[in-house]
């Protein structure tokens, strides 16, 4: 287990953008995390947690301290439980559960990062989050393994506990599935891997989603009064407006800076054109929100984690 030096942050995230790390380290195993921890506290090195990057804006001039990418890959059925390690890549995740008959995530096929990636955004699609099949997570807080029950989790829309306890590395996670017939749970992942596609056709440079939907309900009465005066209300979908919807309304679609654009097809999709830096996503985003707020007087959240 070794530390490299000047890693650059391009190749580690679906975006394609970024400086170098100072230090970058994979680690495969649970006691080889602690170890790695013991090193950069001994050096008094800053840590950053990443799964497959597929959520990341990458500061243009690095990172500095280590970037940790954790890749713990293990897999335990036991009875109707199943824990998977943090490092899972989440499709393959769903294809094994799907193939043993287990439902409840079969919709969440296609979205790309790891089980610890997901758990820490809750991830999810077309109706299902993950937050509705983990029943507790594991996590390494620098000095302990401890886990931490599902309902201390605070899982909500696209957020958890883990954004404000940062200290606390996911290492695996504990899921009870529904049970369901392997071959319909089968069919239903390969369609949606399909439907989404087009969407986000295959080798994008992009992190999905760019900005979260604005949920209607935890507006202070004022502005929802004034949204829902300026939208079609038939654009709304599970109590939330979608942040695509207000985007293209205010002109988003095709609108660049530097090699960043936004998505002909979709307001909420911003990729790399090729060039692009992490100062053009900024402006853009900046640019976006402004317009957003201007116009219907809501602010538009990153969905999107920046590491620096
Ligand atoms: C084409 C495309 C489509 C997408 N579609 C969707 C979608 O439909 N729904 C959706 O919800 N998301 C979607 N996303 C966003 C992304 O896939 C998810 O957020 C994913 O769960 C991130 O996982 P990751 O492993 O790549 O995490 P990363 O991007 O590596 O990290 C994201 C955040 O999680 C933290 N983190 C990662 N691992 C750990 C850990 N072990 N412990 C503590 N913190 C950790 C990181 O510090 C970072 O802040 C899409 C992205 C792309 C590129």
């Amino acid at each position: 287990m070794r530390f490299e030096k000047g890693k650059s942050l391009k190749g580690l995230t679906t975006l394609g953008i970024g400086g170098k790390a100072d230090f970058f380290i994979e680690i495969k195993t649970e006691e080889d995390l602690r170890s790695a921890l013991v090193e950069t506290a001994g050096k008094r090195m800053a840590w950053h947690i990443i799964g497959s990057g597929s959520n990341i804006v990458a500061s243009d001039t690095g990172c500095k301290g280590a970037v940790v990418k954790i890749g713990i890959n293990n897999f335990k059925k036991t009875g109707d439980k199943i824990y998977v390690g943090a490092g899972n890549n989440l499709l393959l995740f769903i294809k094994k559960v799907n193939k043993l008959g287990f439902g409840g995530m079969e919709k969440m096929a296609g979205i790309p990062g790891t089980v610890a990636g997901a758990i820490y955004g809750n991830a999810g699609a077309y109706g299902q989050e993950i937050k509705d099949s983990v029943s507790r997570v594991k996590i390494f807080d620098s000095e302990e393994f401890k886990w931490i029950k599902k309902g201390d989790c605070e899982f909500g829309y696209r957020t958890s506990v883990f954004k404000e306890k940062k200290d606390w590395i996911i290492v695996g996670a504990e899921f009870h599935l529904a049970t369901g017939s392997p071959s319909v749970l089968n069919k239903i992942s390969k369609d949606i891997i399909k439907l989404r596609e087009k969407k986000y056709k295959p080798g994008l440079l992009c992190p999905g989603s760019f900005f979260k939907n604005i949920i209607i309900k935890d507006l202070k009465p004022i502005v929802r009064k004034k949204l829902l005066s300026k939208i079609d209300n038939s654009k709304i979908m599970y109590g939330k407006a979608p942040a695509g919807y207000l985007l293209e309304e205010v002109g988003a679609k095709g609108m660049s800076c530097g090699g960043i654009r936004v998505a002909k097809h979709h307001g909420n999709l911003i990729y790399n054109a090729g060039g692009g830096r992490e100062k053009d996503i900024k402006n853009l985003a900046r640019i976006l929100k402004n317009l957003v707020r201007r116009r219907f007087g809501v602010k538009l959240e990153e969905e999107v984690q920046y590491l620096t």
